[in-house]
């Protein structure tokens, strides 16, 4: 499982460690913004709360990242992405691993100076034309950020499964970095 502040490169990296896990990367942001982009029932459930920086409610959440893990594909393993992203959903995600036997491996966090991300977002605003990439929004995803999904790090800490990862600095360096940090827990 990975997380991390928004514009902490969170996507982008876990793009490339499923690559080179050969595992499904499962991005609850990315399976939001499709259905918003496809105009599904799940899409224009959840635009509301995406499109201002809020959490889609838990109920949502964890039905979606359920029906994931139980497709083929996931069988072999996964990496999430943006999930779990406060304590309930930890407690959901626990039931879930639970119930199909497959305990995570490991839990990193991305770390960065929110200073830096919202320079980072606000780059990224004028080239993806993601619509939660203002200046105001950006500001409430770092706040819920801290007030919900920071709070997990010590969740996964007491349980011995944490690793922190700074974020900053070049693309090819983190994916090592990331590398590093969760082959010994990969290897056994
Ligand atoms: P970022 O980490 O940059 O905010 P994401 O793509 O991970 O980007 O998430 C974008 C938005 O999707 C969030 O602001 C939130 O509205 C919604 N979202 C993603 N994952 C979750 C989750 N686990 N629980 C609730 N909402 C989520």
């Amino acid at each position: 499982m990975l997380f991390g502040p928004p514009g902490a490169g969170k996507g982008t990296q876990a793009a490339r460690l499923s690559e080179r896990l050969r595992v499904p990367a499962i991005s609850t942001g990315d399976i939001f913004r499709a259905n918003i982009a496809g105009g599904t029932e799940l899409g224009r459930k959840v635009v509301a709360y995406t499109s201002r920086g809020a959490l889609v409610p838990d109920e949502l959440t964890d039905a979606l990242v359920r029906d994931r893990l139980a497709r083929p594909d996931a069988e072999a393993g996964f990496l999430l992405d943006g999930y779990p992203r406060n304590v309930a959903q930890v407690e959901a995600l626990d039931a879930m691993l639970a119930d199909a036997g497959t305990p995570l491996d490991a839990v990193v966090e991305i770390t960065a100076d929110p200073e830096a991300v919202v320079d980072r977002l606000l780059k990224r605003a004028a080239i993806e034309r993601r619509v939660d990439d203002t200046e105001d929004v950006i500001r409430h995803r770092l706040d819920v950020y801290a007030d919900q999904t920071a709070p997990i790090a010590k969740v996964y800490a007491d349980r011995g499964l944490l690793v922190q990862v700074d974020g900053i600095g070049d693309l090819d360096e983190v994916t090592e970095r990331l590398v590093r940090a969760i082959s010994p827990a990969l290897a056994h």
